[in-house]
């Protein structure tokens, strides 16, 4: 077994590193306290690839692996975990349903504008009365002629504000439950939908958080995407492969808690000696460095499963459930270790500390994950 990465991968972290470090790390403060990624940085991510990362070449994608994919949101993640969610959302939450499930038709009308970020994309899953028990839903639609009419509100919809295409769930046979589920692809400015106000949150502050209502919203029937009444499939299929880049995610935050942290052990002094000259705070650094090293590796071989097309559901779900877990004790040792500074707003670990915490609740709960886990152990998957 050889653990390297390929001459590939190293190029796609350099690459990542380089730029996240460059544009994204001495700004990211600023996005915070502006609510948003900038135009021109989402600008960029198109220009890198970011924005198309696994999108075939033929649609405008760079056509790279899962782990590149990883990679790059690793990197992206260690600097700004706004701007890391606004690429998640559109490679594995809009671009990969469309891809697997796609007409030919809907592929090359959609694919070509997100993978090179003309236009940004969201996925309405939750509801305000559903979110883990997502076939819950009570969104609707109602076949008429060529149409299908949408009523219902979606919550908590990541790039709400400025998307141009959303994927949305709703129930075209509500008695079927979770097999009355059908997914479309709604566009902005179609009559009967609109967007919400933005949500105040705790993390990750430069991302826009919306509700999504609509109101006899007609979305032409070409515009279904997979078949009628298997769009929980769409849903689960597309968040099972989503897991493994938020769990990157979680990965590339706790690795700059740990970053931050070693670095403030070594500058400051109590007791006349450096942080990292006592044992107490070496412990803690060792403690840290175990997690991040453990969650990359079940990240990484989450991606691995999936780009050697084997199973991946339980291996995605280990890394997203881990990774999301040990981000947030390693974020909170990284604050301890900062004393009264790490409390603080101009120190970058009371940023990481709040942007750990959302990857324990999106794409799944911790919860859910150990549900997911648990059924694939028991053979209940
Ligand atoms: C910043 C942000 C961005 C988001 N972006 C999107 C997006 O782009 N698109 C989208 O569709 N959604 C998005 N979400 C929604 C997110 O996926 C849900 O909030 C999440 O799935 C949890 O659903 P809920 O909030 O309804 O909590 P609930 O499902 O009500 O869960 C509440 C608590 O109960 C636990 N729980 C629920 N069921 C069980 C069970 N069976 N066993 C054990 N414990 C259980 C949960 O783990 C949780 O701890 C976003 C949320 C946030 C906060």
């Amino acid at each position: 077994m050889d653990f390297r990465l390929s001459e590939e991968h190293e190029l796609f972290r350099r690459t990542a590193r380089d730029f996240a470090q460059k544009e994204l790390e001495p700004r990211a403060k600023e996005f915070e306290e502006q609510h948003a990624v900038p135009p021109e940085i989402l600008r960029q991510l198109g220009e890198l690839g970011y924005l198309g990362l696994m999108v075939p070449e033929e649609y405008g994608g760079v056509g790279a692996d899962t782990l590149s994919y990883t990679i790059v949101m690793e990197e992206l993640s260690r600097a700004c975990a706004s701007t890391s969610t606004v690429v998640s959302v559109q490679n594995s939450l809009v671009e990969f349903p469309i891809a697997e499930f796609g007409t030919p038709e809907q592929k090359r009308k959609y694919l070509p504008k997100l993978a090179t970020g003309e236009w940004i994309g969201a996925f309405g899953l939750t509801e305000p009365e559903s979110g883990s028990d997502a076939a819950g839903m009570k969104t609707t639609a109602v076949r008429d002629g060529d149409f299908y009419v949408l009523n219902g509100t979606k919550r908590f919809i990541t790039n709400a504000a400025f998307a141009q295409v959303f994927v949305v769930f709703a129930l075209t046979d509500p008695e079927a439950g979770n097999k009355g589920v059908s997914c479309f692809l709604v566009e902005r400015g179609t009559p009967g939908f609109t967007v919400g106000e933005e949500e105040d949150k705790m993390g990750i502050r430069a991302t826009s958080t919306c509700e999504l209502f609509f109101e006899d919203c007609r979305v032409p029937s070409e515009n279904l995407l997979g078949e009628e009444n298997r769009g929980f499939k769409v849903a689960m299929l597309t968040l099972d492969a989503g897991r493994i880049g938020i769990a990157a995610q979680a990965v590339g935050i706790a690795q700059a808690a740990l970053d931050e942290a070693l670095k403030y052990a070594q500058e400051r002094v109590a007791f006349g000696k450096p942080l990292a000259a006592f044992q107490a705070i070496q412990f803690k650094l060792a403690e840290m460095k175990t997690k991040v090293e453990a969650a990359r590796l079940l990240t990484y071989q989450a991606a691995w499963k999936k780009d050697a097309g084997e199973d991946y559901i339980l291996e995605s779900s280990l890394a997203k459930l881990y990774a999301a877990e040990i981000a947030s004790e390693v974020a909170d040792a990284a604050v301890q270790i900062h004393g009264g500074y790490g409390y603080i707003r101009d120190y970058k670990v009371e940023r990481l500390y709040r942007d750990a915490r959302i990857t324990r609740i999106y794409e799944g709960t911790s919860e859910i994950q150990k549900l997911i886990i648990a059924r694939q152990l028991l053979g209940r998957g």
